[in-house]
Order: C-alpha cells, then sequence, then structure tokens
C-alpha cells in the first residue's frame, strides 16, 4: 500500500497559510516522508484535472485554507470535499472567514465600485467592471462567479477537522499531519488545538488582576507596556481571555496583544460576542458617559471583535 494522498489548497487568502506550510522548514521532510502530496497548487505545478482524476476519498486528507467568495472556490472545495477522506479547515478564514470576510461588512456591488471606479489610485474612463461572460473580437472570456458574501469553509461543505490560527503555527501543522498519519486524532469535529483560553499559558499571565477594571482604553502606540506586564492590565486591549490557546503566544512575545486569531474555546457559538461581551464586563464604571467613553475608546469595533470570525458569527455581516 502506497502512502496516504495529501492535498493542500487555498481560497480567498492572503497566502500566509501556504507559508506556515513552509515554515515546518526541515520538518517539512518527515511530512513528505509521511505522506504524498498530489496537489499543492501554490508550491507545485498540479491542475485541477489531476484532482478530478482521482477516485472518490482517495485523498487521506486536505488542508484547505482561505475562505470561499467565488464560484471556482466554491467549485474547488466541493470537489477536494468529494476526493477527500477528511477536510480540514486549515488556519482561521477557512475556518471563520477570516479578514477576508469583513467584507461582509460591505455590499458585492461597493466592492466593484470602488475597486474598479472610485479608489483614489483608479484610472478606469469606461468605468470597466470585471464580467462573468465577457465577448470580445468574437471569443468569449469568462471569470467565476464572485459571490454576495465570503463563506467560512463550513458554510459550503463539511468538515471534519480545524487547524486554527493566522497563520497556523508549524508545530500544530505537523501535528495535524502526524495524526492523520498515525489514526490518532480526537473526534470529528475537533479543533486540534487545546481547548483552554491563551491567558491560561501567556507569560505575563502572573500580572494579570483577578478582579481585572478597565479604566480606559489605550491603543499599543499610546502606553509603554512593560516586557512582563498584561496587556489588558495596563489598559491595552487583549483578546487572550476569550481566545483559544495554542499559537505559541507569538504576538505576546513579539509585545502585541492577542487580536484573536485562533478563535473561541469550544461551545461558543459567537467569538465576537464573547470577546465584546468579555471586555465589557471589565469596564470599571457603572456611569453610562464613562461608559460611553470607554467604548467610543475602540475605534473600530467590528473589525476589533469580529476580526476573523464574522462569517461564522450569528450576524454574518451587515444585511
Ligand atoms: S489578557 Fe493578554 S496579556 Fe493578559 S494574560 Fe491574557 S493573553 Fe496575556
Ligand atoms: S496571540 Fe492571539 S492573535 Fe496572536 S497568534 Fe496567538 S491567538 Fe493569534
Amino acid at each position: 500500500m502506497g502512502k496516504p494522498k495529501v492535498a493542500f489548497y487555498w481560497c480567498s487568502s492572503c497566502g500566509g497559510c501556504e507559508e506556515a506550510v513552509i515554515d515546518l522548514a526541515e520538518d517539512v521532510l518527515k511530512v513528505v516522508e509521511a505522506v504524498d502530496i498530489v496537489f499543492w497548487p501554490a508550491a507545485l505545478d498540479f491542475k485541477y484535472e489531476h484532482v478530478r482524476a482521482l477516485g472518490d476519498g482517495e485523498l487521506a486528507v486536505t488542508f484547505l485554507n482561505g475562505a470561499v467568495r467565488t464560484a471556482e472556490q466554491e467549485e474547488l472545495a466541493r470537489l477536494l470535499r468529494r476526493k477527500s477522506a477528511l477536510l480540514v479547515a486549515y488556519g482561521a478564514c477557512a475556518y471563520m472567514g477570516g479578514i477576508p470576510a469583513l467584507a461582509n461588512l460591505t455590499s458585492r456591488a461597493a466592492i466593484l465600485e470602488t475597486a474598479y471606479r472610485k479608489g483614489p489610485t483608479v484610472v478606469n474612463p469606461r468605468g470597466t467592471v470585471p464580467l462573468e461572460t465577457c465577448t470580445d473580437d468574437g471569443r468569449t472570456l469568462r471569470l467565476p462567479r464572485f459571490d454576495e458574501t465570503v463563506r467560512s469553509l463550513d458554510q459550503v461543505v463539511p468538515v471534519d477537522y480545524v487547524v486554527p490560527g493566522c497563520a497556523p503555527p508549524p508545530d500544530l501543522t505537523l501535528q495535524a499531519v502526524l495524526a492523520v498519519v498515525q489514526g490518532t486524532l480526537p473526534p470529528r469535529g475537533s479543533v486540534l488545538a487545546p481547548d483552554k483560553a491563551l491567558c491560561g499559558t501567556c507569560p505575563r499571565k502572573d500580572s494579570k488582576p483577578d478582579d481585572l477594571r478597565l479604566d480606559a482604553i489605550r491603543r499599543i502606540h499610546e502606553v509603554i507596556v512593560e516586557p512582563d506586564r498584561c496587556f489588558l492590565a495596563a489598559g491595552v486591549l487583549c483578546l487572550g481571555p476569550g481566545t483559544r490557546a495554542g499559537c505559541g503566544e507569538r504576538c505576546i512575545r513579539g509585545h502585541m496583544p492577542c487580536t484573536g486569531c485562533f478563535g473561541p474555546t469550544s461551545g461558543v457559538l459567537d467569538h465576537g460576542a464573547k470577546l465584546l461581551s468579555a471586555v465589557a464586563a471589565m469596564f470599571g464604571s457603572n456611569d453610562p458617559a464613562e461608559i460611553d467613553a470607554l467604548a467610543a475608546a475602540v475605534p473600530d469595533p467590528a473589525g476589533t471583535f469580529y476580526r476573523y470570525g464574522l462569517s461564522r458569527s450569528l450576524l454574518r455581516g451587515r444585511i
């Protein structure tokens, strides 16, 4: 019997999750030794017909990163689902919509208008916008449909596992591949990261007060936070209390607060609402005017609390 066949694919993403696979560095040799990578368009010249030629379920696992916004991405998500025994939502965008899902705060028409007509650097005297079908000089050109909204992968096809993160760290990626090969995966539906909040593993946790009260909210450039001091204790919004651990506290160790890319711990329906409610519960005042002033100190509430999770939230976007 040959080695298990594995695929990697990207949809609406920045490419960071592809870099995360490369970040395996010499550990990529362990992956290559354990599996056959048969589809990875970002790195190797595979074609869609190579995937179509596979039998249903022939791929042991596909790691798919990026959210779904176009007809091409939806088609590949459905194709890879059919060809894969296991489908893993790899990274925050496939898992929850990620940064691309912030586009759900506006409309498809407004995006096209800004990108092709009104953007400050756009020169487009004929006001041309992309069309799905365009006939020119006797030739017909086709583009994939650009959907009205950005969807997480599980809003398109059933997903078996999640590797969270923006981007997922190399150790979780390697563990996920090896768990598939060794048959040591947890129950289907699991997020392949510890089910506890980031504060529990944070190197600054000893300076986080038990009864934390926020009297002011400051941006990171407005205050000097000592290297071992909890960001929230210094009044800087850190989303560690409502975010899953497992990233190696990368931002915290780089002296930046957590922005929530690992998503929630299990049982949380709406990550943004959970984060918002956790922060609001720390407001150190019952006075409506002071509460308004604290809330106003968060300049972009949707982008702060729903930075990675808008597709998978209860609201999903602006109607
Ligand atoms: S709030 Fe942020 S800095 Fe403070 S303990 Fe939690 S993760 Fe660490
Ligand atoms: S600290 Fe937060 S935002 Fe940074 S990698 Fe970890 S989970 Fe993601």
